[in-house]
This record gives structure tokens, C-alpha cells and sequence, in this order.
């Protein structure tokens, strides 16, 4: 079925979803960055359309598809709005003010266009399942992708890279398509459960996190830990893999101070802000 067969008006995307009061209640977030003042809606947009522009700049990003998604205190009033790429804008072209947003009601309430169908099924069956998640990013990227279309995929323990995500993946052999109701969302949540990435079979990756520097520095990561396998596996030689006590030290080592992340995010701000005097 051709794509813009897929897309809808946001509310007529949103009209069977379930009600997302409930992934907007900050009651249920545990995340700090919800109680900090520089969590307010210019710094969110700001930020995931640094996002969208540093994947592409990484060439992780595919045509106009995919899309990163990010909650936000609204502009006007107390609720809460999912900012999203329009359908149709290509990622070098986002600008903080170009997003969109969706409020608690499922309704367009920031911004003008419409959004990919495909987008709103994926992320917002995240959001209700995992109150902790803020940022949802989903890409095909080459690397990464190649891995979850293997019959049997596996995240090969080889590198610190790899070894940084020692059981915060998960891979989903279930594809059923493109996904335009809610419970393939829903069945994609299931799947991906407390874990932060999700190998997507026959499709591509999910990161999950709560916040945007967060989940923009894992994609990162996952695609370089994908192309040392890839690259390591095309020589033909068998892989040296990590044992598992020594991958879960590497990986509670990365997590134990996790601002290597904002910094490599920072970093790619001023990248963009060099390169381009008008991209904000
Ligand atoms: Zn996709």
C-alpha cells in the first residue's frame, strides 16, 4: 500500500487511540528533567529538532520516513503535547517551530500539517506503556537494520559499544506490516517491555529513554555497535566475543555516569549551529 495512503489528518490518525492522559499525568514520571525549568516546550522543540538534524547529518535518518518523537509541556494551558516531525518535511529542513504537536486530547494543537499515521501507532503505544519514556526514536539506519533482518538477529557482544547495551535490548521477530492501529503499538511495547532498544524485524530499530539526549546518543551507539558486527562478520573469522560478566561491568560503567551523553548531544548542537547560522 503506497505511503501516503497511510497518512490522515492527526486527529482521524489519533481518533481510536487510547486516551493518552494517562502518558502526559506527571504523577506517574519519574524522570528529574520533568521537574527541571529547562524542561518547558522551547527547550524540548529546540532539542528534538537537534535531534532530527543530527541523525541526518549521521545518515542514520531514510528519505522523509521515520520519525523521533518527544513530550513536551504545551504551549498554552497545563497539559502536555507529543511533538513530531510534519509528514513530508525532510529531517535537513526541521526547525524547532516546523514540529507539531499533539495534546492529552489526541488533538493537533501546536503547529500546522499532519503527521505519518505509522509515527502516531508506533510512538504512542510506547508512551502508554512506559511512563518513563519522554523520547522516543525510531530509524531505519543501515547498519542496525541489516541486523534485524537476519533470520535469527543478534546484538554479538564484541566491542564496548556492543557490550554498553548488555541486556537493554530486545528483538521483535513479530513484523506485520506497517503499522496503522493501535495495537501494533501496543504489541511493539509488549515486546520492547523495561528494555531500552528494540530490534525491529524485517523493519528497523526503537530507542526508548527519557530524554532526548539520551536516546539521540544510544541510536548513535546501536548503529556503531551494528557496524563493527556487520563489518567484523563480512571477514569471515570468527568473533571474539566478550563474556557476560565482563559485558555487564562495561555496561553498568556506561550507565553509572550517563553525562557523556548530553556532552556528544551538546556537541552536535554547536556542530549544527557552525554549519548552518539558520538552522535556529
Ligand atoms: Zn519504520
Amino acid at each position: 500500500m503506497a505511503a501516503h495512503l497511510m497518512r490522515v489528518s492527526l486527529r482521524q490518525a489519533l481518533k481510536r487511540s487510547a486516551n493518552l492522559g494517562a502518558v502526559y499525568n506527571l504523577t506517574n514520571v519519574r524522570h528529574d528533567s520533568t521537574k527541571s525549568p529547562k524542561w518547558n516546550n522551547n527547550n524540548v522543540r529546540e532539542d528534538l529538532a537537534t535531534a532530527y538534524r543530527g541523525i541526518f547529518e549521521y545518515g542514520l535518518s531514510e528519505g522523509i520516513c521515520n520519525h523521533l518523537t518527544a513530550i513536551a509541556p504545551a504551549r498554552k494551558g497545563k497539559d502536555y503535547v507529543a511533538l513530531v516531525i510534519p509528514y513530508g518535511l525532510h529531517w535537513c529542513e526541521v526547525t524547532p517551530e516546523k514540529l507539531v504537536g499533539l495534546n492529552s486530547n489526541e488533538k493537533l494543537v501546536e503547529g500546522d500539517g499532519e503527521a505519518d499515521i505509522t509515527a502516531m501507532k508506533i510512538h504512542f503505544g510506547i508512551y502508554r506503556a512506559r511512563s518513563d519514556v519522554k523520547c522516543v526514536m525510531h530509524c531505519h539506519m543501515p547498519y542496525a537494520t541489516s541486523v534485524a533482518c537476519l533470520e535469527k538477529p543478534v546484538l554479538e557482544m564484541i566491542h564496548q559499544n556492543s557490550a554498553r547495551f548488555y541486556n537493554r535490548f530486545a528483538f521483535d521477530l513479530g513484523y506485520t506490516g506497517l503499522a496503522t492501529a493501535d495495537e501494533e503499538g501496543d504489541r511493539l511495547a509488549r515486546v520492547l517491555g523495561d528494555k531500552t532498544i528494540l530490534f525491529m524485524g524485517n523493519h528497523g530499530v526503537l530507542v526508548a529513554a527519557s530524554t532526548i539526549h539520551e536516546a539521540f546518543d544510544t541510536i548513535y551507539y546501536v548503529e556503531r555497535a551494528c557496524m563493527y558486527q556487520v563489518l567484523a562478520s563480512a571477514t569471515g573469522k570468527k568473533l571474539n566475543v566478550i563474556p557476560d560478566e565482563l559485558c555487564e561491568k562495561i555496561s553498568k560503567q556506561f550507565y553509572a555516569d550517563k553525562t557523556y551523553m548530553l556532552k556528544h548531544f551538546q556537541a552536535v548542537k554547536r556542530m549544527l549551529s557552525n554549519s548552518d547560522v539558520d538552522a535556529f
